[in-house]
């Protein structure tokens, strides 16, 4: 499914809801997460008080972004670590396959991450004819797979029992089993050897302190304990946006992004890592390495509606409560962050012109902002790329920058433009109301129009999009203003009928 792409995100819908094990998978898996989210949020008292407190300090650190990365790079360099820059993925990637190369590295482990996912550097280490293994378990069955992650923090959350049983047999060689403790310990055997000899580990970042220079990553099965602290290299790749200002400001943070991830109080590891070791007996890498990538991230930083993207702190708990998300799951998406903040966030990274079906997929039901742990507006951001798609600017300047060409949507803005013409002339809505009556009559069945009608529905797109599969309420035989002013205005029976 890794041939998926931004620019076929419809086709790639369709073929989702046409997939009955997939939609159960993620009708179980993300009910599940979406009950203990719940669950987990209730059992703080503040938790509304701690969602606008990290979303304060994110907003502080976005607006002097410039001061706290200087500061974080100061202090974690004062530490022993070296802090390098990339512009993007392609500088990213070289970055991380030159230091793999200087190291002669044989074995590298990697811990889930997804912006070594957005940068594809699984890829670019294999061209530079470098192997690394993913360690942890969701990651491992969909490297296996030759599959994309389909969830920020469940990669294989589309995956069956059955299939990963299958998948296991079939490249692992193991006897047919879909027993879940023999399959985790088959993985568990693989990935000790691939720790034991591993000569550079590679992980995400999932807060950096600007105050300490310390690198803060959350994880449940120990894998990235092992891969930051086993190999004498240590790789950490973050986006820019990943920086806290003070220590304190973790706690904020460690309250709410398990509770709105998996619903736990607390993830099973948090490896606070400041610096490498120095001397013998101490636990870590000889060195430790932390790529800075920008790759967008400063774009979206320009403007104030498009900044507060780069406040996520990816929980997941959009995915898991958006419908669309719930019924097409992740790979529909043509990108490796899915969902409403995937909505967001992709055609940001990689242009309007490559990815301007996603902000169209969003009913604008509100849930993902409900749930957001840091109060991202993310209805809003859909609606500011929608308007950016139809007038065009935007996509323009994307479009050079991404080198690509951009097409903005002039029919829609020439309906917008009709819309808001006839809605604030009231004699030409009252016209129009007269003529609509008029037209839709042939097309009333049942006083509806649309499939029960039979006629709509054979009608060309884009007005069959809606008439498929629902009808519409046809104009009333009289408004309410003709009602009004034909006596309702005078009427004393009315009110005694309320
Ligand atoms: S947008 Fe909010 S809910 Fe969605 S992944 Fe980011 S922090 Fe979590």
């Amino acid at each position: 499914m890794s041939h998926l792409t931004t620019e076929t995100f419809d086709a790639n819908a369709r073929a989702a809801l046409d997939d009955k094990q997939l939609r159960g998978a993620l009708r179980k898996a993300t009910s599940m997460f979406g009950k203990r989210r719940l669950a987990a949020a209730r059992g703080l008292e503040n938790w509304e008080e701690l969602r606008t407190e990290a979303r304060a300090i994110k907003d502080e650190v976005l607006l002097r972004l410039d001061h706290y990365l200087k500061q974080f790079v100061a202090n974690a360099e004062l530490r022993g670590a070296k802090v390098h820059w990339a512009r993007d993925a392609s500088e990213a990637n070289q970055i991380v396959c030159d230091l793999a190369l200087q190291q002669r590295a044989r074995n590298i482990v990697k811990s889930k991450s997804m912006v070594t996912e957005e940068i594809h550097l699984n890829d670019a280490l294999q061209a530079s004819g470098l192997e690394v293994v993913e360690t942890d378990l969701g990651e491992y069955i969909i490297q296996l797979a030759g599959e994309a992650p389909s969830h920020i923090i469940a990669p294989a959350i589309h995956k069956t029992k059955g299939q990963i049983a299958e998948l296991f047999t079939a490249k692992l060689g193991i006897e047919p089993t879909d027993d879940i403790d023999t399959l985790t310990s088959v993985a568990r055997n693989v990935l000790r050897q691939r720790f034991a000899n591993a000569d550079v580990g590679i992980s995400g970042v999932n807060f950096a302190v600007a105050e300490t220079g310390t690198i803060l990553i959350l994880e449940n099965e120990g894998n990235i304990r092992l891969t930051t602290s086993l190999p004498k290299v240590h790789i950490a790749l973050m986006g820019i946006e990943k920086i806290l200002p003070r220590f304190v400001d973790l706690d904020v943070f460690l309250k709410l992004l398990p509770r709105s991830g998996t619903g736990q109080q607390l993830s099973t590891y948090q490896s606070l890592i400041t610096g490498i070791k120095h001397r013998a007996e101490d636990e870590g890498p000889e060195q430790l390495h932390i790529v800075l990538l920008d790759n967008g991230r400063s774009r979206m930083l320009a403007h104030p509606t498009t900044r507060q993207a780069l406040a996520c702190i990816r929980c997941g708990a959009c995915l898991n409560a958006c419908p669309v998300y719930q019924q097409i799951g992740g790979h529909a998406y043509g990108s490796v962050y899915p969902g409403p903040i995937g909505a967001v966030i992709t055609p940001q990274l990689i242009g309007l012109s490559k990815a301007a079906q996603l902000p169209y997929a969003s009913s604008l039901c509100g849930a993902c902002r409900e749930v957001c742990p840091v109060k991202i507006d993310i209805p809003e951001l859909l609606l500011h790329l929608r308007a950016e798609i139809t007038e065009g600017a935007e996509g323009r300047r994307q479009g050079q920058e991404a080198g690509g060409s951009f097409k903005k949507r002039t029919g829609e803005r020439v309906a917008f433009k009709l819309f808001a013409a006839v809605m604030t002339r009231p004699r030409l809505y009252e016209l129009g109301v007269k003529v609509g009556r008029l037209l839709q009559r042939p097309m009333v069945r049942q006083g509806r129009i649309g499939k029960v009608g039979g006629m709509l529905a054979r009608f060309a797109p884009p007005l069959s999009a809606w008439t498929n599969a629902r009808d519409i309420r046809p104009i009333a035989e009289s408004t309410f203003r003709e009602q009004w002013r034909a006596g309702l205005r005078g009427g004393t029976d009315s009110s005694s009928d309320i």
